[in-house]
């Protein structure tokens, strides 16, 4: 889900430049509510950051699409990603963060304080941000897929893998990400599909070899899917076959578990324009830092990570990201 609004697609008076009284002073801002958001906003609170938090469109970030969440140190028991990010909110306003909704619209990176335009007409001056506004799973966008959400359909096998274990499952996708969400499955499940709608595969060599050496590992070229069937929960995937081509054909599949791997969009819009970014959006940060290119802008989480994208790894970042604006701030 698009965590921003651009200024052009809200109602009213557009572009409008708000009014002196909508002018807040902070100092340190944080957008994103997911795990790396709201640590960030524990570290910094505890440090007397006095942090303000702007949650976004999808309050929780991604954690909240998930069920169970079993693999995060600390809940022997698993946890439903929603209770987790209620916890981490409650920890972050513990020690005085103040948690808003509100939509990042644009932002003005060139001043000696960093200017944050929300859709509630306020205006954030903030000697330091740090973004954490996470990267949005693409989904294949048929009925179906949204029904099952949480009920056999994923965009993340390390997070939901587990659930499937000795069952029958299929990945969407032909990139680097699908051959490794089917590899990790492979060694979890009775049966991998992996539905490409091309036919060849778009991941490197090397790990195309290991899928095509993984015996209970089927690449399905050639395929669409069109639709998801099951009482409640997933049952089977009804799959085209050379879609538009004269020997089109319509096939089954029996499947516990649909995994979408088609690639992530970084939530890196309204900051495009200051930061520097990689070829598909995700924020570049110093390395071993959540430093960004412009001094006092952090980053954390999934923004600026396209290769790990779990709860902890961003949580991790998110305590960097607070540690450095700490220090950036004590330095100034
Ligand atoms: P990619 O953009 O590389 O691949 C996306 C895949 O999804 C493509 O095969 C694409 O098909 C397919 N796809 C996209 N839309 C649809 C659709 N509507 N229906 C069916 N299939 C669709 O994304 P990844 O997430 O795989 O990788 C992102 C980046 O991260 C890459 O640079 C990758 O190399 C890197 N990465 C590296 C890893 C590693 O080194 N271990 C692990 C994971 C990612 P098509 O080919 O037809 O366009």
């Amino acid at each position: 889900m698009d965590l921003f609004k651009p200024l052009e697609n809200q109602e009213g008076d557009q572009n409008r430049k708000p009014a002196s009284k909508d002018v807040e002073k902070v100092r340190c801002l944080i957008i994103g509510s997911g795990p790396a958001g709201y640590t960030a906003a524990i570290y910094a609170a505890r440090a007397n950051l006095s942090p303000l938090l702007y949650e976004g469109l999808q309050p929780g970030g991604q954690l909240t699409t998930t069920t169970d969440v079993e693999n995060y140190p600390g809940y022997p028991e698993g946890v439903t990603g929603p209770k987790m990010m209620d916890d981490f909110k409650k920890q972050a306003e513990r020690f005085g963060t103040e948690c808003r909704f509100g939509i990042v619209t644009d932002v003005d990176f060139t001043g000696p304080t960093h200017k944050v335009y929300v859709d509630d007409g306020k205006v954030i001056e903030a000697e330091s941000v740090i973004i954490a506004t996470g990267a949005t799973a693409k989904y294949l966008g048929f009925e179906s897929e949204q029904k099952y959400m949480g009920s056999g359909v994923s965009a993340c096998a390390t997070c939901d893998g587990f659930f499937y274990k000795d069952k029958d499952v299929a990945v969407v996708g032909g990139g680097d990400t699908a051959a490794e969400e089917a590899l990790y499955l492979s060694g979890l499940c009775n049966k991998v599909y992996l539905i490409v709608r091309k036919n060849y595969l778009r991941a490197s060599k090397v790990m195309q070899d290991k899928v095509f050496k993984t015996k209970n590992i089927e690449v399905l070229f050639e395929r669409n899917t069109k639709e998801l069937r099951g009482e409640g929960v997933v049952e089977e995937a009804v799959l085209i076959r050379r879609k538009g081509e004269s020997d089109e054909a319509e096939e089954i599949i029996k499947i516990d578990g649909f995994f979408l791997a088609i690639g992530h969009s970084p939530n890196s819009q309204p900051f495009k324009k200051y930061l520097d970014t990689d070829d598909v959006g995700y924020v570049k940060t110093m390395p071993g830092t959540s430093k960004t290119n412009v001094p006092g802008i952090f980053a954390c989480g999934d923004i600026q990570d396209p290769h790990y994208r779990q709860a902890v790894t961003a949580a991790g970042s998110g305590c960097q990201a607070a540690i450095d604006a700490e220090r950036y701030l004590g330095e100034k």
